[in-house]
């Protein structure tokens, strides 16, 4: 078929200069020790704000603002380009959410696009022979933890409702950036290297990412060829390609007759149908909805516990005065009001349809308050915390439930994107393929990897006495830690933000959220800020300068911390009271992140 390029026709070189990064148009196939475009963490103006972990999907996202799209649209756009350049994160062969803010409606409304487990999936899945659950390494490198791609029926979703665009058109940029390659940085190499072993397990793998049977080297452009075939296939047919059609039968066969390199160990079998593909559906849901100091929080409902984790916790925090306590004060609180969130995370939040998740009562103002009350303000509450009893009748200090502790390893894995248009419109938009590098399984010749998303089920129960809301099922939904988050003040949007990082994108977002609204930080520092994560285990993960900075007065409070390299990669965009948009990534973490705006300045 012959590509279209009307969406770029109205775009001027002077449009996007000193936004759009240096160096990529320069970057022919072939080419060697090409710089990787530059990276800006912070930009300021008018016209539409795009923030992404990547200059290229950046800068494909300005493109389509720039030629008149919408946030919808370039959100999509975005996030097909970060399908080449951010593979072992993002792509078709994986799932996300994406929270929307309506500038006609004023309405913000949500897409799911979760993945779904087979229908010949029961609870005990991941429970191996021995009758204890997999190692965590064996399931997640196995076509038994690939689920139903979720991200392409969620773009064609977008798109419908709330875009301009064909997803042709949207696919675009995505498209020529897989033709024309992208210039290797050094955290795609380093990624490459952590996952160097596990990809020359597959075939199709070790062949697309592991070029001439090396590492890709920082400086290289890196070409897809594959993925720009498969992207003009669904532009051609339509995502039906992926759910009823040929793409989906590859990936079915993919998944249940992983493609081994020669000589290596099997892994286990996938038990994906082509009926399950048939069957997805990305679901329309209501977003979640608190409202703190005065602000209205929007996030992602179940599935998801990203909302509902945020939102108690928000409303735990509201109980404190934190703009008028000192730095470790409000740090100390922050980490307790996470620690209740993820004890009732733990307990109560599973796939809607399997499970009676009461997310009224724990997103509920009368439930914090009961909540709130465990905490202490100098003290530490050992962790695990109990969870709450969210049943609607609540006391001064209740009695608790069992105490639940967060398991699961959390990887760096996945991405988010925000996306804001001169109409106002906003796109939060978080997508993954869980694990860096997901499932390890390239689908053969189609140029994207396949998720392990089914890996965020929990594999047993920790309490066999206890209802556990996220075991496998057939067709349901794992349990995910996305949060994508929309804030509105008086109605306007006034930030949106996300974060990868499994469970710590919810410590994230909570902390940037904090530092933002509370402590008033600019976006942009409340991101590049040291974090630390409290999922309500007896250590809570930190980065070293938390730790440096903060380490000995909040240990001294009874917290106890385990120093961890990087914590999420955070994008965000916000409005400023003079109009224009600021769009605001990291500074360092991941090599640092791509903010642009289609006018700088004004
Ligand atoms: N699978 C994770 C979730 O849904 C996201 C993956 C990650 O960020 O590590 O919460």
């Amino acid at each position: 078929m012959p590509r279209r390029r009307t969406v770029f026709t109205a775009l001027t070189a002077a449009v996007l200069a000193g936004v759009a990064p240096a160096g990529t148009a320069a970057a022919a196939p072939g080419d060697a020790a090409v710089p990787p475009p530059e990276k800006v963490p912070r930009a300021v103006g008018t016209g539409g704000a795009v923030a992404t972990v990547d200059p290229d999907a950046t800068r494909v996202g300005l493109e389509v603002l720039a030629a008149g799209g919408n946030a919808a649209d370039a959100a999509v756009a975005a996030a097909a380009a970060l399908g080449v350049s951010e593979p072992y994160s993002a792509g078709v062969g994986g799932g996300g959410f994406f929270v929307y803010y309506d500038a006609a409606t004023g309405e913000v409304t949500t897409v799911d696009g979760r993945e779904t487990a087979p229908q010949a999936m029961g609870a005990d899945a991941f429970v191996g022979e021995d009758g204890e659950p997999l190692p965590f390494e064996e399931a997640v490198t196995s076509g038994l933890s690939v689920g139903t791609p979720g991200t392409p029926l969620t773009w064609q979703r977008v798109l419908d409702e709330f875009g301009t665009l064909s997803l042709a058109e949207a696919l675009e940029g995505g498209t020529e950036l897989a033709e024309e390659g992208f210039v290797v940085d050094e955290t795609f190499r380093q990624q490459t290297a952590d996952n160097e072993e596990r990809f020359r397990r597959f075939a199709p793998t070790a062949e697309l990412f592991l070029p001439g049977g090396a590492l890709p080297e920082v400086g290289s452009v890196f070409r897809n060829p594959d993925l720009a075939r498969t992207y003009d296939l669904l532009a051609a047919d339509g995502v039906e390609a992926l759910y009823t059609g040929e793409l989906g039968e590859e990936v079915v066969r993919t998944a249940q007759e992983p493609p081994l390199a020669e000589g290596a160990a099997p892994v286990r079998a996938g038990l994906l149908e082509e009926s399950d593909l048939a069957a997805y559906e990305a679901p329309m849901r209501e977003p979640t909805r608190v409202e703190y100091r005065g602000l209205e929080v929007y996030g992602m409902a179940p599935p998801s516990s990203g909302g509902s984790t945020v939102g108690e916790a928000l409303n735990v925090l509201e109980g404190s005065d934190l703009a008028a306590l000192p730095e470790v004060d409000v740090l100390h609180t922050y980490l307790e009001a996470s620690a209740l969130g993820f004890a009732d995370r733990n307990a109560y939040v599973g796939d809607p349809a399997y499970t009676q998740v009461p997310l009224a009562e724990l997103l509920s103002d009368a439930f914090a308050a009961e909540r709130a009350c465990l905490v202490d303000p100098q003290r530490a509450a050992p962790k695990p915390v109990p969870a709450g009893v969210p049943d609607g009748e609540y006391g001064p200090c209740p009695a608790a439930a069992a105490a639940t502790d967060d398991g699961g390893p959390e990887g760096p894995s996945t991405t988010h994107l925000t996306v804001a248009d001169a109409e106002g419109n906003v796109a939060a938009y978080t997508l993954t393929i869980e694990q860096t590098g997901g499932s390890g399984i390239t689908v053969p010749d189609r140029g994207f990897l396949l998720n392990n998303e089914l890996t965020d089920f929990t594999f047993a129960p920790a309490d066999p006495t206890r209802p556990e809301p996220n075991l496998p099922a057939p067709g349901k939904r794992p349990r995910s830690s996305m949060a994508p988050t929309v804030v509105l003040q008086d109605g306007e949007p006034l930030l949106a933000l996300g974060s990868p990082g499994g469970a710590t994108i919810i410590t994230t977002v909570l902390q940037t959220l904090v530092d933002r609204l509370d402590r008033g930080t600019d976006l942009v520092d409340a991101i590049a800020a040291p974090r630390a994560s409290q999922r309500n285990a007896a250590t809570a993960d930190a980065e070293p300068a938390f730790i440096d900075a903060y380490g000995a007065e909040l240990t001294a409070r009874g917290h106890a911390f385990a120093a961890v390299d990087e914590i999420g990669a955070a994008t965000g965009v916000e409005f400023l009271p003079d109009g224009r948009l600021l769009a605001a990534a990291e500074t360092v973490r991941r090599g640092g992140g791509s903010a642009g705006v289609v006018q700088p300045g004004g």
